[in-house]
């Protein structure tokens, strides 16, 4: 019986927006800032009379975001004033928006949107210092992108699927640095659960979550709660809900408003804006600037014979795929399939690790150097252990690796003449392993490889080496 339910979710996602200032005001936006209320003005403090003006940049932003998910942008849009009163707004209303999103549609890893808009975000509330309760206006008023899905999905991993590519798409695009732990990106949950179909359950609203991890737990707690509500002949009161994370539940905070309770009503302060005569917000402005979609990066690497862990440490980290965009386009590297496929891989298992150290960045690799350094390596100049060794040495350095090898005797030597004068030490100084060799001991012949590795101090190339000893043996 209980198997019969289908749950129904729907996402409300809010992003803080990475731009220089706030949403209408010319203070910096830098929420984080350790000085509490260091980033205020009279237009984000409501002080009487003051006049917002939109952030063009928050506004192109979000357009960007809409060509990225195929969004309909809006021809027509306004901003209106969405009443209610809290201590963190002191306005007594957020301007957000309506009846007039910038953007309708769209889809995201299959989940299809219902709207995009852009709106104000709230001051800080701080009840911990002390005995009684401070604002930080720092926040009030740092652009805010909320989305929000169509209620269709059905589980509560496709639901954190989503938010893990939503962050990746806002991160890529920098329009927001979408980290959940610092309420960048704030995920809410509208969940309900069903035995008729085509008939929603009613629904409840969890918040609070502040990780991928939390929104896929209490959605899954959600829909196990409200079956078993349901089952026990009781109701499902429509409701806001919060996430504990301690105690892995769901608790009632409030009944919930509706839109009636808001009385919007469009913001007298800020003209109307027809989209459409703006330029700089135009489809063929915004694919100017647009970067690669992570889902059509995903396809280009896969094609390039990466790894799936590979491609997915690459796209997540910014700077690395841009590091790996220029190598891409470099004249010496981008018709060398091999070249590429060693360059990636050195660059997700070899640089990553060393980016770890602060005394390494990847402003300090020069690219021509990192793409020389694979083509010493393509062409058998140099093994893996040399290429590890030099890579972390041509960090700020001026000398390429090839001039670094030469230098410190690391090229490897794969002509048999100079090698010829190690097999015939190796061979004369172990007897007793060429013996065993010559009576069938196979894996005493990689022991004088070993040898000859030693005295060539690892420049000799084994594979010419292990050949050479062969045929000397025979
Ligand atoms: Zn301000």
């Amino acid at each position: 019986m209980i198997m019969s339910y289908t749950p129904t979710i729907g996402l409300e996602v809010h992003a803080e927006l990475k731009t220089e200032s706030k949403m209408f005001c010319g203070c910096k936006n830098d929420p984080h800032s350790s000085e509490v209320n260091s980033n205020i003005c009279p237009v984000c403090l409501a002080h009487p009379g003051t006049l917002p003006v939109p952030n063009e940049h928050a506004i192109k932003k979000v357009l960007l975001f809409g060509e990225a998910v195929g969004a309909t942008a809006a021809t027509y849009s306004e901003f209106d004033r969405k009443n209610y009163f809290y201590p963190d707004i002191p306005k007594a209303y957020q301007i957000s928006q309506y009846a007039f999103p910038f953007l309708s549609g769209g889809e995201l890893e299959g989940i299809a949107l219902t709207r995009v808009h852009l709106e104000e975000d709230t001051a800080r509330n701080q009840h911990d210092k002390g005995t009684g309760s401070l604002v930080d206006f720092n926040r009030s008023g740092v652009p805010l992108m909320e989305l929000v899905t169509e209620p269709v999905i059905h589980d509560q991993a496709t639901a954190g699927q989503f938010a893990r590519e939503l962050q990746l798409l806002l991160r890529t695009f920098g329009i927001s640095d979408a980290n959940m732990e610092r309420g960048e990106m704030r995920v809410e949950a509208n969940i309900s659960v069903s035995k008729e179909e085509g008939v929603l359950g009613t629904k409840v609203e969890v918040k609070n979550l502040n990780s991928f991890k939390s929104v896929e737990a209490a959605i899954a707690y959600e829909i196990a709660r409200q079956i078993e509500l349901l089952e026990s002949g009781g109701e499902v009161a429509q409701e806001t809900r919060g996430w504990d994370e301690n105690r892995s539940k769901t608790f009632s905070q409030r009944s919930k408003e509706t839109a009636k309770d808001y009385r919007y009503f469009p913001d007298p302060d800020i003209p109307k804006m027809d989209i459409s005569l703006i330029g700089d917000f135009s489809k063929a402005r915004l694919n100017e600037i647009m970067p690669k979609l992570p889902s059509n990066k995903r396809t280009e690497y896969e094609n390039l014979g990466l790894t799936r862990e590979s491609i997915e440490t690459m796209i997540s980290q910014p700077e690395l795929d841009s590091f790996f965009a220029a190598v891409l386009l470099d004249a010496n590297a981008k018709d060398n399939a091999e070249v590429l496929t060693l360059a990636a891989n050195y660059l997700t298992s070899d640089v990553v690790p060393l980016l770890a150290d602060p005394q390494y960045s990847l402003e300090q690799l020069s690219v021509a150097h990192y793409i020389e350094l694979m083509t010493m390596l393509y062409e058998g100049k140099i093994g893996s252990r040399v290429a590890k060794d030099l890579l972390s040495t041509m960090f700020a350095a001026t000398k390429g690796p090839l001039t670094l090898a030469e230098e410190q005797g690391l090229l490897q030597v794969s002509d048999t003449s100079s090698l010829q004068g190690f097999i015939d030490e190796v061979i004369a100084e172990n007897p007793t392993v060429v013996a065993d060799y010559k009576a069938g001991k196979e894996v005493a012949l990689k022991f004088l490889v070993g040898q000859g590795m030693k005295k060539s101090k690892g420049a000799a190339n084994p594979a010419v080496l292990n050949e050479m000893l062969q045929r000397a043996l025979k």
